[in-house]
């Protein structure tokens, strides 16, 4: 297997075997410029895609099976941000948001969660179709970061103690985001059947204060690599195991085959409302921005 660029675009599995706690770091450098380059948003939402990109890989680097995706979806009922969606396959990450320009405009030039998403849910999916199973957690968008937001999912869908940090930062004029999740894991080891959680478990405040301690310019920083990161946090324990390193790149799966036969499902008529002046009819893919020009005659 070719080596992990473990500085950017990787998300890395560690261990803390003694604490019964195991946990992941990512870091997203070029394949978040990639992402960002074709939506062009203003800096707020940029900082909240390419955090909630940040986390989406840190769900992701959490599936065991390689073909298992996970979706981030975040929807309000009437917030600046009325849709944010983010997902992972295979180690590849997309994601948009859908806002209002000018009432952001207005919520000023540093609006808290709050303020973006007013009464908004998070829900987490994830698809193991191989296993054919499917499962999501929905959680209100509360407290004031995506993070602590992640945070409540873990500790009201699942039941296990968690932590998640975020950040997202400019240097030099490109962004930079890193995060953690740290997680309590009841019985030991990874993979053995959960036989009871203790959300009390003695050795769970300890890891927190440690994974907590992290700072946003550690998990933003290109040149701290994810597993010197790991050792400057949890150096004093016993043990510090690294696990496998997953690459990170930036991919969307729309095709215009696809796109063709989600404007055959219209009735002929509507499908005539939709040819624009140039006598085609056009779709744009949310995720990448790419546009589409079917001809008519191609579909149904
Ligand atoms: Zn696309």
């Amino acid at each position: 297997m070719p080596s992990v660029d473990l500085n950017l675009d990787a998300a890395l599995g560690v261990a803390i075997p003694a604490r019964n706690a195991r946990g992941r770091i990512a870091r997203l450098g070029p394949v978040l410029v990639q992402v960002l380059a074709s939506h062009r948003y203003p800096p707020v939402i940029e900082r909240l895609l390419a955090e909630a990109l940040v986390l989406t890989a840190l769900f992701g680097s959490l599936l065991k099976e390689a073909d298992g995706q996970i979706t981030l979806q975040a929807q309000t009922e009437n917030g600046v941000v009325d849709l944010l969606v983010c997902d992972y396959l295979s180690g590849e990450l997309r994601g948009y948001i859908r806002h209002d320009p000018d009432r952001l405009a207005e919520a000023g030039p540093n609006p808290s969660l709050f303020a973006l998403f007013g009464k908004g849910y998070l829900a987490i999916t994830f698809d193991h179709p191989g296993m054919k199973e499917r499962y999501q957690g929905i959680v209100p968008l509360e407290g004031d970061s995506l993070a602590s937001a992640a945070q409540s999912f873990f500790a009201q869908s699942e039941q296990i103690p968690s932590i998640v940090r975020l950040a997202a930062a400019k240097r030099d004029d490109r962004w930079f985001a890193g995060g953690l999740l740290f997680q309590h894991l009841p019985e030991g080891e990874e993979g053995r059947e959960r036989l009871h959680t203790r959300l009390d478990h003695p050795d769970w405040p300890h890891v927190a204060a440690l994974a907590g301690s992290v700072k946003d310019e550690e998990l933003t920083d290109p040149e701290l690599a994810l597993d010197d990161l790991a050792w400057r946090l949890f150096h004093e324990e016993a043990e510090v195991r690294t696990l496998a390193a997953a690459p990170l790149k930036r991919g969307c799966r729309c095709d215009p085959d696809y796109v063709r036969s989600v404007i055959a499902r219209f009735p002929q008529e509507e499908r005539m409302e939709m040819v624009g002046d140039d006598g085609m009819i056009r779709v744009d893919c949310e995720f990448c921005s790419t546009s589409f020009a079917i001809e008519p005659a191609d579909v149904g």
